[in-house]
């Protein structure tokens, strides 16, 4: 009985031509391309012969197979979308957006050759590893610097460089002192004990979870010491009944203190900790990520002593982690706007942080407006909305807003789906029955696409 029907619902299936002979196919392909739409159909008929042979029964029709083939097409790829959350460094949408010199410095490394393992001055080979160090060094205060592909890689490397030359110097099983505070996970499989394991340290857990004192890491440090892990704990806070030590203290311990900052702050952001500060305070290694509050592109940036760092560049592991040549143009770009004194006009992320609540409202008032005029008949108001600077920073951090609402009730997720169905897709949120589109994280020329994407789901 039941092997029939699959045999009768397989038999029923069209041949990927009819599909795109028929009208929604006929407009997929003229959406899409022609190539692009037969290998999207061709995938939605295999799903469909899949469900159908684990004895579920899918809606069959063109039109059922081409709304499956138009949902893949949209789903893939990279693309531009449209940032209405009001989250600034949304790790789901890509972190940091460059600066437009930072842009160019890419454009220019990608389409042109260069010098990024070239020494102009003597003719032979150079290393990739020297370009931004200078500028590293002068924002930091920092002896030396490395940039690898991002915050987590350097950690790994940082770990496994200190920790083997530890080794070397005969350490049975060379240890690294970490809070139990400090434990944390980053997101995206990220943790702290395992990326200890993995670089070869043992990890010497200190203190508890809502306190740690100093007392805690001397009874810990023995003739295995080999350093102290500072961890930003970046994406939770704790309060109440806490206490913890901070570089200045526990450099005063003598083993090196290897800080993971994180965010890679170099101005004031909402007590975010500042890489030149925990470089000041004494700690020989400071790990920062390229894009989050730095705002350039995704990148690990290690600097301090130059013997840590001379030990990593050696590391067999530097070279499984190198950055691009897109990377470090763009880095150097993005660092050159902070030794420029223009960061805050240069950087899109900075400029969101940092923007007044006053012009937000303005801007969300003028999208509005156009929005009344383009889409009459929906509803649309301004309201106090709260961004955020995300990216596993500054996780209570409040930064007053301003969102346009649109709709009510049940069309609120109708709506919001048809926007992010859209070209380029708008993401907001649905809150409170509306959709909420902030303006803190709207870029150039989103408002245009907003209010085509608004019409366009009316129509
Ligand atoms: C974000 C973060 C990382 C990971 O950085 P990526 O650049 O995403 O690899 C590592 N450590 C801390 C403390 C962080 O905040």
């Amino acid at each position: 009985m039941m092997e029939t029907r699959k045999r009768d619902l397989l038999r029923s299936l069209p041949a990927v031509d009819a599909v795109l002979r028929a009208p929604a196919g006929e407009t997929l392909a003229g959406h899409h391309g022609r190539a692009a739409a037969t290998a999207a159909v061709r995938e939605a008929l295999r799903d469909l012969r899949r469900e159908i042979s684990a004895g579920e029964s899918p809606v069959v029709s063109e039109e059922a197979i081409v709304a499956a083939a138009s949902q893949l097409l949209l789903g893939r790829g990279l693309r531009r979308v449209v940032n209405a959350t009001g989250v600034i460094l949304h790790t789901n949408l890509g972190r940091s957006v460059l600066s437009e010199r930072a842009v160019a410095a890419a454009v220019e490394a990608a389409s042109r050759y260069s010098n990024l393992e070239y020494d102009l001055v003597s003719g032979g080979r150079g290393s990739r590893y020297d370009h931004s160090v200078p500028l590293l060094k002068e924002l930091t205060g920092a002896e030396d610097a490395l940039v690898v592909n991002n915050c987590a890689g350097a950690t790994l490397l940082a770990l496994a460089a200190v920790v083997g030359e530890g080794s070397k110097e005969g350490l049975a099983q060379p240890e690294v002192i970490v809070s139990r505070g400090q434990l944390i996970e980053i997101g995206g499989g990220f943790r702290i004990p395992e990326v200890l394991a993995l670089s070869g340290a043992r990890l010497r857990e200190v203190g508890t979870t809502n306190r740690t004192r100093l007392s805690d890491y001397e009874a810990a440090m023995d003739e295995n010491t080999r350093a102290i892990l500072w961890v930003h704990p970046s994406n939770f806070d704790t309060v109440g009944f806490t206490e913890s030590v901070g570089i200045p203290d526990l450099a005063t311990l003598g083993p090196p203190v290897i800080a993971d900052v994180g965010s890679g702050a170099l101005l004031p952001v909402g007590g975010e900790p500042r890489v030149q500060d925990a470089i000041r305070d004494g700690a020989e290694l400071a790990i920062f990520s390229g894009d989050k509050l730095l705002g350039g592109p995704q990148a690990g940036i290690a600097v301090g002593l130059l013997r840590w760092i001379s030990a990593m560049r050696r590391h067999p592991l530097a070279r499984a982690l190198r950055a691009d040549k897109l990377c470090l143009a763009a880095l150097e770009a993005t660092l050159t706007s902070y030794l420029d004194g223009t960061a805050k006009e240069d950087l899109p992320t900075l400029g969101m942080l940092y923007a007044p609540a006053t012009e937000i409202e303005e801007r969300a008032d003028r999208l509005a407006e156009e929005l009344r005029r383009a889409a009459p008949g929906l509803e649309v108001d301004v309201a106090a909305s709260v961004a955020r600077s995300g990216g596993g920073t500054l996780p209570t951090y409040e930064i007053p807003s301003f969102a346009v609402r649109l709709g009510g009730g049940q069309e609120a997720e109708a709506l919001a789906d048809a926007l992010r169905f859209s070209d380029p897709p708008v993401v907001g949120r649905v809150r409170e029955g509306r959709v909420w589109l902030d303006a803190r994280t709207l870029l150039p020329g989103d408002e245009r696409a907003i209010v085509a994407a608004v019409v366009d789901a009316r129509g």
